[in-house]
């Protein structure tokens, strides 16, 4: 697959290594086992192409590599991942949840309603537009979020 330029030095900044998710394991007190060492690898090779998953395929992919590897290990190294920040948490339409390795910067993301791809967003609202609820309410604003879907390129058949 091909990225724009801009695309590919986002993904070299916000790319997460396995090493640095298994030092992240090892200082959790989590064993470094080879499931672990797979999970890693995967997740670092998703973050380099920015892609999202659902924790079903990647421990599906996961399955080719050691047909031993326990569902309930992926799912608690994923929530592991999510609790320490490593990892967004998308909720969808079907009530499940994808995620994604983004960069650490605010951003948001767009998802589709069709395929349930996420996408991260760089943009937000102005600060104005915050001011101004803050003023209308007389709350302090102290967080958002931002959800917005539709859907994509590939689901409306482009190519
Ligand atoms: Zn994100
Ligand atoms: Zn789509
Ligand atoms: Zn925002």
């Amino acid at each position: 697959m091909r990225h724009s330029i801009k695309h590919a030095e986002e993904a070299s900044q916000t790319a997460v290594s396995a090493d640095t998710i298994l030092l992240l394991f090892d200082d959790l007190g989590m064993r470094n086992t080879r499931p672990r060492r797979l999970i890693a690898e995967g997740l670092a090779a998703l973050a380099s192409s920015g892609t999202d998953f659902a924790v079903h395929d990647l421990w599906r992919e996961l399955l080719e590599f050691d047909p031993s590897i326990g569902r309930a290990t992926v799912y608690r190294a994923v929530d592991v991942l999510v609790e320490q920040g490593v990892l967004d948490r998308i909720p969808i339409s079907s009530g499940t949840h994808r995620y994604r390795l983004c960069g650490a910067t605010h951003h948001h993301h767009v998802r589709c309603n069709r395929c349930e791809r996420v996408v991260e967003v760089d943009a937000c609202l102005p600060p104005e537009v915050f001011a101004a609820v803050a003023t209308a309410t007389n709350f302090t604003i102290d967080g958002h979020s931002l959800e917005l879907f539709g859907r994509c390129g590939m689901c409306r058949g482009e190519r």
